[in-house]
């Protein structure tokens, strides 16, 4: 008799129509993964830096060449418009490149200490099978994030996708292997978290879990680890706060955090959730945000709009949720606030750029991660005042401040609790400074020179002779 294989089908946010299946893994299928990522770690250390730096540089090409076809499966699985899933794309090829250039550049040390022939000599070696556990919301750039590192320094990775947007990760496995990567290197392995987490994380032979998702699945992960003393990175959830001080530039902070509080429908780890305005320009603020939120429009990937829909009911209810309670506790919603209906939205989870004013520190929107396009603003009267709300919150992603002022605009860059903080503008991250987060929003950090060493172990070697 044929045992049918049982498969995941992937529904696009936008109509509700499957896109695509994949294999919905069993326990089997992950320690089987795990047992060949091992096998070809044994060979795959010892293949030289130059050789592994080299096939980095193919596969960086290989997307590239496969752009358009990764950015539109990224459209379909997750309804984001097909402009920002090819920068994704472009991105994520950079980022490998810039993984594959600081590879050359990973060093260990010889210390001076020298005593009668003695030495020691500080060797790094690559750490082992690494697990990548990934979220729906940017799926290429966050699984990039790990294994460009990951592999330059001479780890084996399986890489388990979200069930929810899974199709793009999938492709960029046959890309490797299309480019020469040797077999059982990077191996992708599609299914639910709770049925094939735990051994993904638990088995004998993962020497790390890198995990970017959400603060409760990342505990639980961080706690298994901790059972097992695995290596763990931990890029979990985020509620950035935005300070814009009497002496800002009003018409550039509010144009960025406009955009980048909604980008990816606020689908979006360290996007703008919370806003706090000194008060003297708090109503006209609020207007300048409303004004160029009204000018989002949305819809399908391809309408050339500028947000998709929410990836699916759970995430979007957050949204739902948080409006609810602000105006039960009196805030008002100055634009947004209801899911959008209609022939063009009936059949996805769409809901508009919402930005709720006069909202406290006793609603959900200033304290809990929204992942959805809602947006709370508070006035506040003190720097140092702007300064204390931007940290009450159990948080520490981003942080972002708008002033005029450096030395204001510096010392509340230092003073937030984040792991990265923007002064006068949000840009997107680069590849060679580190990203990560404190509190609950994770530990370790990636990118960077720092990105590749977490996936290293250092060796000491004596010598006498
Ligand atoms: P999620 O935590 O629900 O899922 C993330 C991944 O974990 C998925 O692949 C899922 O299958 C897997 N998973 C779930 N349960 C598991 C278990 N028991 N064992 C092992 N794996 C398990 O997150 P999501 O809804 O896909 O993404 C949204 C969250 O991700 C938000 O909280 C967001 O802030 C966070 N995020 C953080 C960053 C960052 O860099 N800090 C970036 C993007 C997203």
């Amino acid at each position: 008799m044929k045992i049918q294989m049982q498969v995941i089908e992937v529904i696009n946010p936008c109509n509700g129509e499957v896109v695509g299946v994949c294999p919905r893994a069993t326990e089997n299928d992950a320690a089987k993964s795990i047992e060949a990522a091992h096998e070809a770690f044994k060979k795959w250390k010892k293949v030289s830096v130059a050789e592994r730096v080299k096939l980095q540089h193919k596969a960086a090409e290989g997307m590239r060449k496969h752009a358009e076809e990764l950015a539109q499966i990224i459209a379909n699985e997750l309804g984001r418009p097909i402009a920002g899933c090819l920068t994704e794309i472009s991105r994520s090829a950079d980022l490998l490149d810039f993984y594959a250039e600081e590879g050359l550049r990973l060093k260990g040390e010889i210390p001076l200490h020298n005593i009668e022939g003695e030495k020691a000599l500080i060797i790094r070696e690559p750490i082992g099978v690494v697990v990548s556990i990934t979220p729906f919301n940017y799926p290429i750039t966050l699984l990039t994030m790990k294994l460009g590192a990951a592999l330059v320094a001479g780890c084996t990775v399986v890489a388990k996708p979200s069930e929810d947007t899974p199709l793009s990760t999938v492709r960029l496995g046959q890309i490797f292997e299309e480019v020469g990567y040797p077999e059982n290197v990077f191996k992708v392995i599609t299914g639910y978290g709770h049925e094939i987490g735990h051994t993904l994380i638990e088995h004998p032979l993962v020497s790390k879990i890198a995990f970017t998702g959400g603060t409760n699945t990342g505990k639980r992960i961080g706690q298994a680890a901790a059972a097992h003393n695995k290596r763990i990175t931990l890029e979990l959830g985020g509620q950035s706060p935005a300070v814009v001080c009497a002496d800002a530039n009003i018409e550039v902070a509010a144009a960025a955090i406009v955009r980048h509080g909604f980008a990816n429908s606020g689908q979006f780890c360290y996007r703008v959730n919370r806003v706090y305005v000194h008060a003297s320009i708090y109503e006209l603020f609020v207007d300048k945000m409303v004004e160029l939120a009204q000018k989002l429009t949305l819809g399908s990937p391809f309408s050339g709009c500028d947000m998709g829909p929410i990836i699916n009911q759970k995430i979007y209810q957050n949204s739902e949720v948080q409006v609810a309670d602000a105006l039960e506790k009196g805030a008002s919603i100055r634009t947004g606030g209801k899911r959008l209906t209609g022939e063009l939205y009936d059949k996805g989870w769409f809901f508009p750029p919402t930005i709720v004013a006069d909202a406290n520190h006793s609603m959900k929107v200033m304290t809990e991660e929204t992942f959805g396009p809602v947006i709370g603003v508070m006035p506040f009267n003190s720097n140092d005042e702007a300064i204390t709300l931007a940290n009450d919150s159990e948080y520490g992603l981003a942080a972002y401040v708008f002033s005029e002022n450096l030395a204001i605009a510096l010392r509340m860059a230092e003073s937030f609790e984040a792991g990265s903080v923007w002064i006068n503008n949000i840009h997107r991250s680069y590849h060679d400074v580190p990203f990560g987060g404190v509190k609950q929003s994770g530990m370790g950090r990636e990118k960077g020179r720092y990105g590749i060493e977490a996936y290293t172990e250092l060796k000491t070697i004596y010598l006498n002779y």
